[in-house]
């Protein structure tokens, strides 16, 4: 009880102020690429994420649905789905079209907005403002994911097929390595979330340079 009258409060102090930390909240249900449903006090909330802009996967003209747009839904749905997040605002604008709470979501400390543009699922969307948190972030990330021609830059194959940069990117799955122990491990190890398994790595080289050896267990 206290920690949602915590919650509560942070978010009153948010709508008030500039950025803020608005607490956790569980993520119900991931509508598309670019919106998820999460419990705000017992109530359903939809969270429009701020600047980004996926491609279309559940938009009622049909054809408006590519399969990027599918792509970016079954890539957040992944990342979101059951977990615990923490919302933060940017201004004082903090509700968008159709009252929907515009935010910045973070899950496991990670800035998931950034995430999309990084991995090429979005653009850094500017349409409604720069981010005033986080613009050198999106920035580099949508430079990163230019360079690499990765989904929505890949102009080589259109949007019609998966392309090969696409698939790696699809591959590209997190890594949790155990500071203690230094091993690391994929998604689906019942070790993934230990308490020691606080280094995050989003490639396996990655962990390696680190000097982390994969689990014998879930062998990432
Ligand atoms: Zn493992």
């Amino acid at each position: 009880m206290k920690k949602k009258i915590f919650a509560y409060t942070m978010l009153v102090l948010a709508v008030l102020g500039s950025i803020a930390f608005a607490g956790e909240f569980k993520v119900l249900r991931v509508v598309d690429g670019d919106t998820i449903d999460v419990d705000f006090n017992g109530q359903k909330e939809r969270v429009r994420l701020l600047c980004v802009n996926t491609p279309e996967s559940v938009h009622p003209t049909r054809a408006k649905n590519t399969p990027l747009g599918k792509t970016a839904s079954r890539y957040t749905k992944k990342a979101l789905t059951g977990k615990t997040v923490d919302l933060k605002f940017d201004g004082k604008k903090q509700r968008g079209r159709y009252n929907r709470l515009l935010a910045y979501v973070f899950v496991e400390g990670r800035n998931f907005n950034v995430d999309l543009v990084k991995k090429g699922l979005s653009p850094y969307y500017t349409r409604y403002g720069a981010s005033k948190a986080y613009d050198r972030e999106f920035k580099k990330a949508e430079q990163k994911a230019k360079k690499q021609h990765l989904n929505i830059w890949n102009q080589k194959n259109g949007n019609t097929t998966p392309s090969p940069s696409l698939t790696a990117a699809l591959a590209t799955t997190l890594f949790h390595g155990n500071k203690n122990s230094k091993v690391f491990h994929s998604p689906g190890c019942r070790y993934f979330d230990c308490n020691n398994c606080t280094r995050v790595f989003h490639a396996k080289n990655e962990a390696h340079q680190a000097g982390f050896r994969p689990c014998n267990i879930c062998r990432p």
